[in-house]
């Protein structure tokens, strides 16, 4: 296991949090364990954990947070990010659509006019998803998969061969599913090798920690936060995330997303991955399971979570500190300009709706004359695409009589040395 930051002989406050939120999901043990898979219906339906990783690379557990069991759909957004990251959006969206289907995990999903199934997060796009891997052969795409799911994990996973040898011979849906793919030219092997491939992926062991860190390298801009390697860009995250919010829980997305608000995908082993972007990542562990698949107590916590601590991704926050914290006219300076200058001290993070607000308040005070500065000196952090807005709009101002430019950006500390390609 990969090192980090956690201190486990002491519970955190944290840990202690997810404790008692987890004694109050245990007495429900309405569901049923998966048990279409022969092998998957071995599991002691008792056990329970979670995982917290957050994105600075802490990890706070309660429970059974090291219980292994199969990562099963879990997997599935993990692998559209790989095939993401290697062929890139047009290509693998050429295979597979991005729209919610409301239909369950396993249904005949196909565009009739595209061929495409639906979106990755249903069996027939995962299938899809795990036949543009790169490699020809089922092991050399396996391999691939299997080095990216780990790398999202941070430590090296392996393969329960029981319950892959139980999927391999249940699995005739998925090989229906895959040569419906095939014959509408969508799949990008034969139907054997992807399944093979996706039939070993779903059988990879995780634990609670695990989904917590694999949702927390997405959650972190694709950048594992406790290897701190960086698995795949910030965009592909992004889009991934995109695609677990709008079809991450089976036919139950929408009301997912309604109650709990976390970009999450679940699996039939038990296990559901969630995140808040730019925060943590959260695994979860039960195997009982409700009528659309997902876990019954796994939901149940993360639902009470959410609440408990407000983490739903629209939560509406209080208006935010102003970026602008003080404005001196005149005077302020010694420097011999000429007119007045006004000097803002700006603060915080600058995002694109603070880099409006100073813009709109401090661009009138600007005389035909006269300067205005903006002092970054107390600015924590600006994202590229403000940047760009703010360096735009000191050009358009141009230059002061004196020639010197009549909207200066006073950057002592170099925030605003990002890069601007992307
Ligand atoms: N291996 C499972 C299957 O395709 C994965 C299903 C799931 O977790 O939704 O049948």
């Amino acid at each position: 296991m990969a090192a980090d930051d956690t201190d486990r002989s002491t519970p955190s406050p944290l840990s202690i949090a997810l404790a008692s939120v987890l004694e109050r999901a245990r007495p429900k043990t309405s569901g049923a364990v998966a048990s279409y898979i022969p092998e998957l219906a071995l599991e002691d339906p008792d056990q329970l954990g979670i995982a917290l990783a957050s994105v600075r690379g802490t990890v706070h557990e309660a429970g059974d947070s090291d219980a292994e069991f199969t990562i099963q759909s879990v997997s599935k957004p993990f692998v559209f990010a790989l095939a993401l990251e290697q062929s890139g959006l047009a290509e693998v969206t050429r295979h597979v659509g991005l729209e919610p289907s409301g239909e369950p995990f396993n249904a005949i999903s196909l565009d009739e006019h595209t061929g495409r199934p639906l979106n990755p997060m249903i069996n027939a796009g995962a299938i899809v998803t795990s036949s543009l891997v790169r490699g020809d052969r089922a092991d050399e795409k396996f391999s691939v998969i299997s080095a990216g799911l780990s790398a999202f994990a941070g430590r090296s996973l392996d393969v329960d061969e029981a319950v892959f040898a139980s999927e391999q011979a249940t699995g005739d849906r998925n090989r229906a599913l895959a040569y419906l793919a095939r014959s509408a030219g969508t799949l990008a092997s034969t139907a054997e090798v992807a399944t093979t491939a996706y039939f070993r992926q779903c059988s990879l062991t995780v634990t609670a920690r695990d989904l917590a860190i694999m949702a927390a390298t997405l959650a972190n801009g694709g950048v594992n936060p406790i290897t701190r390697e960086r698995v795949v860009s910030e965009d592909v995250a992004r889009w991934t995330t995109a695609v677990m919010t709008s079809c991450g829980m089976y036919d139950a997305s929408g009301e997912w997303l309604v109650r709990v608000g976390l970009p999450a995908k679940s699996g039939v082993g038990g296990g559901i991955a969630a995140l808040q972007p730019e925060q943590f990542g959260i695994g979860t562990f039960s195997p009982r399971l409700d009528a659309r698949g997902n876990s019954v107590r796994g939901v149940a916590v993360l639902e009470e979570l959410s609440e408990r601590h407000g983490l739903h991704m629209l939560e509406h926050r209080e208006a935010p500190l102003s970026p602008i914290d003080e404005i001196s006219v005149g005077g302020a300076s010694s420097d011999e300009v000429a007119g007045d200058e006004v000097v803002a001290m700006l603060r915080g993070d600058l995002n694109f709706g603070n880099v409006e607000e100073v813009l709109t308040r401090l661009m009138p005070l600007l005389e035909s004359e006269g300067r205005l500065v903006l002092d970054f000196g107390a600015v924590t952090r600006v994202g590229a695409p403000a940047v760009r807005l703010l360096l735009w709009a000191a050009d358009a101002a141009g230059p002061a009589p004196d020639g010197l430019p009549r909207v200066e950006l006073r950057d002592p500390d170099g925030v605003l040395d990002v890069d601007l390609a992307g």
